[in-house]
């Protein structure tokens, strides 16, 4: 079956703002062997949204319409798709009501321009918004969601999964099984794991994404088993490059096994100043871990926020491995991790060059210092070096600890 998906908003063409929604649609599809055939990406105008339906009528079994839901002048998605299909637009009482409660819920005024979030072309399907206030709207193989990127993430599965019980796409259901790795090249983690993928019906692929490497299996639900044969065999070639499955990602690991081993966790960084610490107060429940995170940028702060002592630093340099032992040995908590490095572009030499990053990880009273030199611009450096110590600390607590 073949989507075609339409981005509307004029902030999308003007450089305003970046298309990532459409990303986050081809992945949901590929998770139900809908394969995206284009998209195109059209400005708030009657016409151009109407010729863009119009040619995705023609060529797709399924469109896709992200933006143009809310409630001003400028959106006018569903009163043009409602043109399209030649139906008026209506509103109903329950979904009206609904929506005025989300309002006073959220202390907000509601005013008769807010009518249009649930308006739709009769007859339409929609799809409860849990986050926002437009709910998706279904009719004749047309579906639209509102552009804010949260609430897409909350009713794109909603719809897909009732999308394709509707028109018996799938007589069964999916399993998907994703591997999460780290630490292996795409080009090895293939050569490694291929011998695996020969059974009829189980389709594999690697996803690269910021937080590693994913190897992801597929199949109907009534392979389960089979796909869950294969994961074994991977695990028991690879399974020191597996850090999780599914929704793992390094920072909610790493919370989990502190919690898990009952200690807390500070950071001291330099070069990364204050990602590290960044990445792991993304993880809801973190307060129970999280003790403090240091920047210590300059040398005189690492001498007086960590203690780290000064003939140290003249006679090995910021950058380097006695340094970010010190500066673990500064913090107080059960598990410390400490960054320094030359992130670039200016600041290398031959003997240290740009990207070359001291990762230090003390658990109680064992120090551990990884030494890597990382390709990339200086952004790349600082993720890589905030990926890089995660792994290693989830190793460390799952090995040694
Ligand atoms: P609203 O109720 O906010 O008006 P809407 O359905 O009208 O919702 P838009 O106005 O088109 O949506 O977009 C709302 C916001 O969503 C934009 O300002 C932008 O931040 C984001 N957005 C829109 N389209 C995309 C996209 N394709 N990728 C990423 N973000 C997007």
């Amino acid at each position: 079956m073949k989507v075609g998906v339409i981005l509307v908003g004029t902030e999308l063409l003007n450089g305003g703002m970046l298309d990532t929604n459409s990303l986050y649609i081809a992945e949901e599809l590929n998770k139900y062997g809908l394969e995206m055939k284009f998209k195109i990406t059209v400005r708030d105008f009657r016409d151009e949204i109407y010729s863009a339906i119009d040619y995705c009528k023609k060529n797709v079994d399924l469109i896709i319409i992200s933006g143009g839901l809310g409630p001003t002048l400028d959106d006018i998605t569903k009163e043009v798709i409602a043109e399209y299909v030649k139906k008026p637009l209506v509103v109903d009482d329950d979904e009206l009501e609904e929506l005025k409660e989300k309002f006073e819920r959220a202390g907000l005024k509601f005013k008769t321009l807010n009518v249009k979030e649930v308006e739709k072309p009769e007859g339409a399907v929609t799809f409860k918004n849990d986050v926002g206030m437009a709910p998706a709207v279904y009719i004749d193989d047309i579906v639209a969601f509102p552009g804010v990127p949260k609430e897409l993430y909350n009713m794109l599965p909603k719809f897909l999964d009732w999308y394709v019980k509707e028109k018996k796409i799938l007589d069964d259901e999916i399993y998907i099984k994703d591997l999460i790795t780290y630490g292996i090249a795409e080009s090895l983690l293939y050569e490694a794991v291929r011998e695996f993928f020969t059974e009829e019906g189980i389709y594999y692929e690697f996803l690269v994404k910021d937080y590693g490497i994913l190897i992801r299996l597929q199949s109907k639900m009534s392979n389960k088993n089979k796909v869950e044969k294969i994961v074994k065999k991977i695990y028991n070639k690879i399974g020191e490059f597996i850090f999780g499955e599914d929704n793992d990602r390094l920072e909610k690991k790493v919370v989990e096994l502190l919690k898990k081993l009952n200690m807390n966790i500070s950071t001291a960084e330099s070069c990364t100043g204050g990602m590290l610490a960044s990445k792991l107060i993304d993880v809801p429940g973190i307060s129970e871990v999280f003790y403090e995170g240091v920047v210590s940028y300059s040398n005189e702060a690492k001498i007086n926020r960590l203690g780290v002592r000064k003939e140290i630093l003249d006679k090995y340099g910021a950058v380097s491995e006695e340094v970010a032992k010190e500066m673990v040995t500064g913090l107080t908590t059960d598990v410390a991790l400490s960054t320094t490095g030359i992130a670039g572009p200016d600041g290398g030499s031959e003997e240290k060059p740009v990207g070359l990053v001291y990762m230090g990880i003390r658990i109680k009273d064992k120090i551990y210092v990884e030494k890597r030199v990382f390709r990339g611009d200086r952004n790349k450096v600082r993720e890589r070096t905030v990926s890089h110590t995660l792994f290693t600390l989830i190793k460390i607590l799952n090995e040694d600890v």
